[in-house]
């Protein structure tokens, strides 16, 4: 019998450890495994929400699952340290031939998943890896001289040439398995340990399952993504897919989506368009993270750069920028968007990422953190990557030291204010710039600015000048 563990590939569909693992099982049966690791997800920083919209989706791939005689086994344990003896009893309780699960790419879960091979490999119990959350494998988009792009545009470019050449097409759903004697298990509502505060996760804005993300999808490509282009930057519009909680937990896959994008888009442009190069943005992190390690731990792309910052370590700053309650009207809406509902859009990830580590100039990776222990969607290549181009330390970063203005950033992108009134409603009916001007802040009870933002951007600019003196 040939066992299947799922991670953040909760599907069926365009899976390739499942696909195989149904083709070489010689009619013996399927098993399948997902593994609850409560003390692993404090210590990465898992969101709330987005450990319970990973058992949410749990359902309906038990479901899927059993469609195919393919029963669902739970296995709780609590950290990656006792996965691996764990997954083997349960692999020898079943008489197991063959594990198979898909790669991932960040250090711990490629540490996880080294120990589990060793030890099934000691008992001579094959592991068999796969690549199925990339389109195109890490290490295998080079610039002339065979090393890694360091710039996106370059690396897209060349990335889009290797996509023509392969043309990857998503696998189907496996044909139905011989039946196996095993009952799928119980999936918990809720796990009992002490998870962080922030928003609970909503089946109203989430629905659980592949079925809800392939719908998502198709509203998306069939009404929106014309637009895309010129809405996205837009907060107030629903102009972006919001397909990320889907793709960051495999519900649904980057090839999917773009496959859908070929075939139901009038876009005859859809190859070069807007919204597929975002979704290589998704591919170009997860390539950092495979051929720059240090990045894995903590460590910026540039380092060059940091060493010229002075991080300040000013706890009341903080806390001000994560409560959204720093008087800069667009930042604290953004802030109280993820909060309230563990999404933030991603101009917004761009304004308040650029506030906390250019004006109020405290180290990205407390904001990092903070983004990881409160998105739904967190992901760790994206939000590294998002930090650090954020904070100027990353991969394409800007050549100069950009920081954003967040009244101009709010004039150009909120300019009716719809947005910040929708997370702060006592600035309802006031215009961008309204909501930042200090006056009309006072008279509606708005909160005053905790720092003078010309003042705080000159001196974060005379700090990096000086550093690069
Ligand atoms: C500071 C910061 C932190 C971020 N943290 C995360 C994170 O933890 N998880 C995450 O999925 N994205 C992260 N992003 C990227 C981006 O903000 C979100 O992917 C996007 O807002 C999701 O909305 P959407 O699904 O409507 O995206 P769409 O605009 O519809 O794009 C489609 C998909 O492309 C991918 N994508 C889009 N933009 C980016 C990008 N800049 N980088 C990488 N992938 C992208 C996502 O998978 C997204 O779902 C971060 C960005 C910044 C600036």
């Amino acid at each position: 019998m040939k066992l299947v563990w799922f991670r953040n590939d909760l599907r069926t569909g365009d899976h390739h450890a499942l696909y195989h693992a149904c083709q070489d099982n010689r009619g013996e049966g399927v098993l399948a495994v997902a593994a609850l690791t409560p003390h692993q997800w404090i210590l990465q920083d898992e969101a709330k929400s987005r450990v319970q919209f990973w058992l949410a989706n749990l359902a309906p791939l038990k479901t899927e699952l059993q469609a195919l005689n393919i029963p669902l086994l739970i296995l709780q344990v609590e950290s990656n340290q006792q996965l691996p003896a764990e997954m083997l009893a349960l692999a020898q309780k079943h008489k197991v031939t063959g594990l198979y699960f898909n790669r991932e790419y960040p250090e711990y879960e490629r540490i996880r998943d080294r120990s589990v091979k060793q030890l099934f490999e000691k008992q001579s119990i094959p592991c068999l890896s796969y690549e199925s959350d990339l389109i195109i494998a890490p290490g295998t988009v080079l610039n002339k001289q065979g090393g890694a792009y360091k710039v996106f545009t370059p690396f897209s470019r060349a990335w889009r040439q290797q996509f023509l050449t392969q043309l990857p097409q998503p696998l189907p759903v496996p044909e139905v398995q011989n039946l196996v004697a095993v009952n799928s298990s119980l999936i918990p509502k809720s796990i009992p340990y002490e998870l962080r505060s922030g928003a609970d996760w909503s089946e109203r804005l989430w629905p659980a399952g592949s079925e809800a993300a392939h719908q998502r999808l198709y509203r998306f490509i069939s009404s929106a993504v014309g637009r895309y282009s010129v809405e996205r930057d837009l907060p107030a519009c629903t102009a972006t897919s919001s397909l990320s909680p889907y793709l960051s937990q495999g519900v649904i896959t980057a090839r999917q989506s773009i496959t859908a994008l070929n075939s139901f888009s009038d876009d005859p442009d859809w190859f070069e368009s807007q919204w597929m190069t975002e979704l290589i943005w998704r591919e170009f992190y997860r390539h950092l993270l495979v051929q720059y390690p240090e990045m894995n731990r903590w460590k910026p792309f540039k380092p060059e750069v940091e060493k010229r910052l002075e991080w300040s370590q000013d706890e009341k700053l903080f806390l001000a920028w994560s409560r959204g309650e720093t008087g800069f009207a667009i930042v604290d809406a953004g802030m109280k968007q993820l909060l309230q509902t563990g999404w933030m859009h991603n101009r917004l990830r761009m304004i308040t990422a650029s506030f906390l580590t250019k004006i109020l100039r405290q180290d990205w990776r407390l904001g990092a953190r903070f983004f990881m222990q409160h998105l739904i969607d967190g992901d760790f290549a994206s939000n590294i990557g998002g930090w650090q181009w954020s904070a100027s330390v990353g991969a394409d970063a800007a050549p100069y030291f950009r920081i954003f203005n967040p009244t101009r950033q709010a004039e150009r992108f909120d300019n009716r204010g719809e947005y910040t009134a929708r997370w702060l409603p006592e600035l309802a009916g006031l215009s961008a710039t309204e909501q930042h001007n200090l006056k009309v802040l006072q008279q509606r009870g708005g909160l005053l600015p905790i720092v003078d933002y010309q003042q705080e951007r000159q001196h974060s600019l005379a700090i990096y000048n000086r550093g690069k003196g």
